[in-house]
């Protein structure tokens, strides 16, 4: 309860960047990092452009190279609390191809991400709260690609996944039937379950990172809550969103296929922007329709939302992480 309301104080639209470390490969080629980081607070940082210049940015949690996973979780951690209580909320890892959205949002083996430790602090809290709240958990696996919905869960490798739309329901709210939603009872399952979609995620393609990179994967948490003393039942949705890469390919560059994949990023991740900060200037319309993304997560982004902005430090790759940085002071 008091998390929500410290919330409520800081805004409800909160948004976090991470830098991670220079790659191996950037080192051997020299590149030097473009962020300056001042390790005495966690809000700020410069950006040292070649020629010396600076440029300052303020945001709610800056994470640098040595932050881990854990750190960043940590930050998350009212959102994933608030869910518990009712609340429709969303995680977005938002940046260029490379920066460590998946790492942030799936990670790996060793090094597990926001999903899988989102699910095992709902586990954790519900059983806490056992003797008020009877908790049931359930996980759906999305992917939007092209403006077309699929579900990872719904297929398996050797059989095509299924199309998803999206059906109007009550007032405000929409459904997506046949979506499946698996019922999550550990930790175990719950891992199994986001490596099985991701594996459904890259088939059909020659490159599973290079798909992973043009489509946004969205893993929606319901959960089911009955509170035992009242009876008083609650439903809520939280979405972890690993977006498509937001680099801007040049239309000179590409064409076909590849055209048309990076204009269906473009107009989604600015229909995100546009929905998010109408939602923040609280305007009465706010766009939802306009992509397939923002339609999806309509009932979620109005409560609480998490933006992790991620980024690479090298000298290379400015140009990308100062539009990316813009993009967050829109919705900011
Ligand atoms: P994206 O999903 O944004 O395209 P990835 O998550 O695939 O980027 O990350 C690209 C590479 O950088 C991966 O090899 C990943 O393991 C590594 N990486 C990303 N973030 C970090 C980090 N904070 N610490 C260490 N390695 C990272
Ligand atoms: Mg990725």
């Amino acid at each position: 309860r008091l998390y929500n309301e410290v919330i409520e104080l800081r805004g409800n639209i909160r948004v976090f960047c991470r830098c991670r470390p220079l790659s191996p490969d950037e080192v051997a080629n020299g590149d030097s990092s473009v962020f300056d980081l001042d390790t005495t607070q966690d809000t700020e940082f410069q950006i040292v452009s070649p020629d010396s210049s600076r440029k300052r940015f303020k945001f709610d949690h800056v994470f640098g190279p040595q932050d881990n996973q854990e750190t960043v979780f940590a930050e998350t951690m009212p959102i994933v609390t608030s869910v518990l209580d009712g609340f429709n909320v969303c995680i977005f890892a938002y940046g260029q191809t490379g920066t460590g959205k998946t790492f942030t949002m799936e990670g790996t083996p060793e090094n597990r991400g926001v999903n899988y430790r989102t699910l095992e602090e709902l586990f954790k809290i519900s059983k806490d709260r056992d003797a008020v709240v009877s908790y049931q958990f359930y996980v759906s696996m999305l992917e939007v690609y092209n403006e077309k919905i699929r579900d990872l869960l719904g297929g398996s490798t050797n059989q095509p996944v299924k199309k998803l739309e999206i059906k109007q329901a009550a007032e405000g709210t929409h459904e997506i039937p046949g979506l499946v939603e698996a019922q999550a009872h550990s930790t175990d399952e719950v891992w199994e379950l986001l490596k099985a979609g991701g594996q459904v995620r890259s088939v059909g393609s020659t490159n599973a990172n290079e798909l992973s990179s043009r489509s946004h994967c969205l893993v929606r948490v319901t959960v089911k809550g009955e509170n035992l003393l009242n009876g008083q039942r609650t439903r809520s949705h939280l979405w972890l969103v690993d977006l498509a890469g937001s680099e801007r390919v040049g239309r000179i560059d590409v064409e076909g296929e590849r055209l048309k994949e990076s204009q269906f990023i473009n107009k989604s991740l600015s229909a995100l922007g546009d929905v998010i900060s109408s939602l923040a200037s609280k305007n009465s319309h706010i766009p939802y329709r306009n992509s397939k993304l923002t339609h999806l997560l309509q009932s979620s982004l109005g409560k609480q939302v998490d933006i992790i902005l991620l980024d690479g430090p090298s000298s290379a790759d400015l140009g990308e992480t100062l539009s990316s940085l813009t993009f967050a002071s829109r919705v900011r």
